[in-house]
């Protein structure tokens, strides 16, 4: 990374540029190196400020939510990340929408329970997602027969290219299964929720089933939920048991003995152990059943996506 590049934002940004930040903390595979800088946005008056300094600087940009489908590379990303602060964690609900609208650092699960808790109905799934709302509007997260795509409205989208900030309507966001057109340069601010007319209980119920479900069916420790998406008509897991890679191992990483689309790394393991434990995988699949899986988890330094 270039010092001058980094010495021009520092003197933009101040003390908001925080230098030479350890990432692993920020996701939950808790493994990688560190980013040459870090900013946390407090409010979206900063965000200009923010954009100009990013573009002058000419570095690259990650934004990093809740870090729930991030795999950070041991020698670290030489760029810009921007996360965002506790203030854009809030939730309104609107009986009469009957919607919801809620900060992109909101975590998937309190969206979940504060809508339901509100009588508003249709967003339970995302209890067991264990991303931010920003996060899961890019990745049009979802589960249990639902996603992000489903309810959203809008989204209210910041370019760090261009420092605008505008109301984007779901329509114009491009969903498809976990993609959209969201990209690494847009930051997501907020999101507002098209919901139903509810009942507290009903929904209550079906949330605890979720979370039941999970339990049983995922494994915790230090991992990002699935690795691969699901090829049309068939499940990712499902491939990866079929050629017996359920327990296989690469130095600090290994495919989950629960869940086949699991990779778990050990404490205090090794990103590039994870990326290695993920192509094997990919080729051995490729090989044994014809099917080229698709990597739903993003990678973070490695040089580019491994899609
Ligand atoms: C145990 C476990 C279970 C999981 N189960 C599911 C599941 O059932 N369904 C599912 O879809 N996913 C699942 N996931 C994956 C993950 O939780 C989702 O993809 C989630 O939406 C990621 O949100 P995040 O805030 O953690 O994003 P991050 O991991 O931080 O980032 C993911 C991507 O979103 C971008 N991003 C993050 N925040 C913003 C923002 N504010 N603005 C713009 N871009 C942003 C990042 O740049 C990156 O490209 C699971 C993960 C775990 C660990």
């Amino acid at each position: 990374v270039s010092s001058q590049a980094v010495g021009g934002l520092v003197r933009r940004l101040g003390p908001r540029a925080r230098l030479d930040q350890p990432l692993g903390p920020l996701t939950t595979y808790r493994v990688g190196g560190r980013a040459a800088v870090l900013v946390e946005l407090e409010s979206e008056a900063e965000f200009p400020a923010l954009a100009g300094a990013v573009v002058e600087a000419g570095l690259e940009v990650v934004v990093v939510g809740k870090g729930s489908n991030l795999l950070v590379s041991d020698a670290g990303f030489p760029g810009v990340v921007v996360t965002l602060g506790e203030s854009f964690s809030w939730v309104d609900t609107d009986p009469a929408g009957p919607a919801a609208t809620a900060g992109a650092a909101t975590t998937l699960p309190v969206l979940a329970r504060r809508t339901a808790a509100a009588g508003l109905a249709g967003l339970e799934w995302a209890v067991g997602v264990p991303g931010s709302v920003g996060g899961g509007i890019r990745m049009n997260a979802g589960g249990h027969g639902s996603d992000i795509e489903h309810s959203l409205l809008s989204a209210r989208i910041a370019d760090l290219l261009s420092g605008g900030v505008r109301e984007v309507k779901r329509a114009e966001l491009g969903y498809g299964y976990r993609r959209s057109d969201v990209g690494p340069h847009h930051l997501v601010l907020s999101g507002r929720f098209e919901l139903r007319r509810g009942e507290r209980q009903a929904s209550d119920r079906v949330i605890s089933e979720i979370v039941r479900w999970r339990r049983d069916n995922q494994p915790g420790g230090q991992n990002a939920g699935s690795v691969f998406t699901n090829p049309p008509g068939d499940s990712a897991g499902r491939l990866i048991d079929s050629c017996g890679l359920k327990g296989f191992r690469i130095g600090s990483a290994q495919v989950s003995d629960k869940h086949a689309n699991f990779i778990q790394a050990d404490p205090g393991g090794s990103a590039d152990d994870v990326r290695r434990v993920m192509e094997s995988v990919r080729e051995t699949v490729s090989r044994e059943t014809g099917v080229m899986l698709q990597t739903e988890v993003r990678l973070v330094g490695f040089g580019g996506w491994l899609e």
